[in-house]
């Protein structure tokens, strides 16, 4: 949660913390906020998706591959249910096993019901019948570096805009990270005055110099 803190004397605003996204169509996940001390201008940091999901998405059939004597006649009403079948259909369904209950259901659902007939005393495999690559799969971004199109101040009201500073990942991988207290200011160029928090709850004012910041409030994503 994101924490707010404003100049008393000139309204600077400046926020730290971390927040993340609902949407992840972007590759990246998370911000973190992050401020200049030398100037004021608000910086963040937004974060690549390390992993989004399993390479492959995988299709599967559901199989009733054994029923002990006892748990017979529950196998049975479940399988009566679940797939609205007279009785004597589903004595033919634990007579010949294995017996496929369901085709092609998705890794949740193919789950869902390996559980439940497990629940009633059913031995159960999950086949897969098909494998398709997730179009999700894998990191596409890398982590960067933004800042404030200028400074924030409390009668602003419009929502802050951000403009990339150029900083990605240092090494240029995909996995890698740069380091902030390395990085200089988008706005005025000082380097390693970026930071991620303040040191003290009343801290000096980076743009008029003569105020403090105090937390005014934060936020929920
Ligand atoms: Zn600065
Ligand atoms: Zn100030």
């Amino acid at each position: 949660m994101p924490t707010t803190y404003e100049c008393n004397s000139c309204g600077l605003i400046l926020e730290f913390g971390w927040y993340h996204y609902h949407s992840f169509s972007s590759g990246y996940g998370a911000s973190t906020l992050v401020g200049c001390l030398a100037c004021g201008c608000q910086h963040r940091v937004e974060i690549a998706m390390r992993d989004r999901g399993p390479e492959f998405l995988h299709d599967y059939d559901v199989l009733l591959t054994a029923v002990s004597a006892e748990q017979r006649l529950q196998v049975m009403t479940q399988l009566r249910k679940d797939l609205a079948i007279s009785l004597s259909q589903a004595q033919s369904a634990v007579n010949r096993l294995p017996f496929v209950i369901k085709r092609a259901l998705d890794c949740c659902e193919a789950r869902t019901l390996e559980k439940t007939y497990r629940g009633v005393g059913a031995v159960i495999e999950m086949k897969v019948v098909t494998s398709k690559a997730n179009p999700d799969f894998g990191p596409i971004q890398q982590d960067r570096l933004l800042r404030c199109t200028s400074l924030r101040f409390r009668s602003d009201g419009a929502k802050p805009e951000f403009t990339p500073t150029g900083v990605r990942n240092r090494d240029n991988s995909l996995a890698g990270e740069f380091r902030l207290d390395e990085q200089a200011c988008g706005l005025c160029g000082c380097i390693g005055d970026l930071v991620s928090g303040l040191s003290e709850p009343h801290s000096p004012c980076p743009n008029c110099k003569s105020g403090r910041l105090a937390e005014t409030g934060g936020w929920v994503t």
